[in-house]
């Protein structure tokens, strides 16, 4: 998928800010996916699909998601974001199977910001979790 270009735009691959805490971001590789994670708040900036790759494998979502869920938690309520890619207002997400974990995602890009902790959230997808899903 491709985006016109856009003046502020940061490509992948370049050191962005935390959209959140505006800390440096490094870059992290965890298997083949290269994310961005926030050296202040621990926060994850994944591009558009890096958050399914992640999310296939329980060992891939320890080593990317090493931030403190009490930050996270912290920072859960700061929902005036802007993407650090294309600097557009980010639109604030609930997820669909688990209400409570609540992210950051850019419409125009694709990025999502997930907070410390709310990526291993999203991989224990638990039983009680699952039954309530299905009886909707
Ligand atoms: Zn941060
Ligand atoms: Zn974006």
């Amino acid at each position: 998928m491709t985006h016109p270009a856009h003046d502020a735009a940061e490509p992948q691959g370049s050191i962005i800010a935390c959209p959140k805490c505006a800390a440096a971001m490094e870059q992290v590789t965890v298997g083949d996916v290269v994310i961005d994670r926030c050296r202040g708040c621990g926060g994850l900036w994944l591009d558009a699909m890096e958050r399914e790759r992640l999310l296939a494998s329980a060992d891939l979502v320890k080593a990317a998601d090493t931030g403190s869920e009490k930050i996270g938690r912290e920072l859960d309520d700061q929902t005036n974001v802007h993407c650090p890619r294309d600097r557009s207002r980010m639109i604030h997400m609930v997820d669909l199977r688990q209400r409570h974990i609540g992210y950051e995602s850019c419409q125009i890009c694709g990025g999502v910001f997930l907070d410390a902790g709310e990526l291993r959230d999203l991989a224990s997808f638990t039983l009680i979790e699952r039954i309530r899903s299905i009886l909707g």
